[in-house]
């Protein structure tokens, strides 16, 4: 990775559904900072391709996900997939768009492992991952397939630590495992849904803010 090497800023980004935003998403996010990036930029999507539409808005989904970082000034919530709800969210796209109006980051995009294994169906999923770093965190219960065109991109892109990842402009890929926290946003709709309560799965400010809104009650 020395011919790219990279001395300007890196920023991750975690992309998501986020409905709601739950702890594992947040010290998710707040490890990957500490891995040594300048931020991390936390982008709800609009329109998610591969799964099935949010229950809560675009408007609720952000409010969320505003309270829960304000007093972490590395996380960061960007409403570049929001600004046109219309429009199906690809990851692809929100990259090209950030690149052109930053061009000295070093992108790096953070996935579950759940997601991961999904890669390779996403929008031109091979150019997208050649031209961004890709850091795949294992969540519990999934990994990576051990086969397949994944696998194969996987064998040549990974480098051998995050130090290697920080200092490569796109094109690597790095696996890590931070902490297991079992937690979902499915199981939290679910609990709130069945009247059971989800609190300290989520910060306090979401659980009031679903209270208020009445969000995820059948
Ligand atoms: P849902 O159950 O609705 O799919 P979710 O909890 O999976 O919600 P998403 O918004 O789908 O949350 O996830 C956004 C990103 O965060 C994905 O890359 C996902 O893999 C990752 N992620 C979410 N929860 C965890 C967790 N507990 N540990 C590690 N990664 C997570
Ligand atoms: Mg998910």
């Amino acid at each position: 990775m020395s011919a790219n090497k990279h001395s300007g800023p890196s920023v991750a980004l975690l992309g998501g559904t986020f409905d709601p935003v739950h702890n594992g998403h947040l010290r998710l996010a707040l490890d990957v900072l500490n891995l040594g990036f300048d931020e991390v930029r936390l982008i709800p999507n609009a329109v998610p391709p591969h799964r099935p539409q949010p229950q809560a808005t675009v408007e609720h989904r952000l409010a969320m996900l505003q309270r829960s970082v304000e007093a972490e000034s590395g996380l960061v919530v960007d409403d570049v997939e929001i600004r046109s709800p219309e429009v199906t969210s690809y990851s692809y796209q929100t990259l090209m768009q950030l690149k052109k109006l930053f061009p000295n980051i070093a992108w790096t995009w953070v996935l579950g492992s759940d997601a991961a294994a999904g890669l390779d169906k996403w929008h031109r999923w091979e150019e997208f991952v050649r031209s961004i770093n890709v850091l795949v965190i294992s969540r519990p219960g999934y990994c990576m397939p051990r086969s397949g065109p994944l696998h194969e991109w996987q064998q040549q892109a990974e480098v051998a630590s995050i130090e290697d990842l920080l200092a490569s402009t796109s094109g690597a890929c790095y696996s890590l495992d931070l902490r297991d926290l079992a937690i979902s946003s499915t199981e939290i709709r679910q609990m709130v849904a069945e009247g059971r309560s989800p609190r300290y799965l989520i910060p306090e400010g979401v659980l009031s803010y679903i209270g208020e809104h009445q969000l995820y009650r059948p």
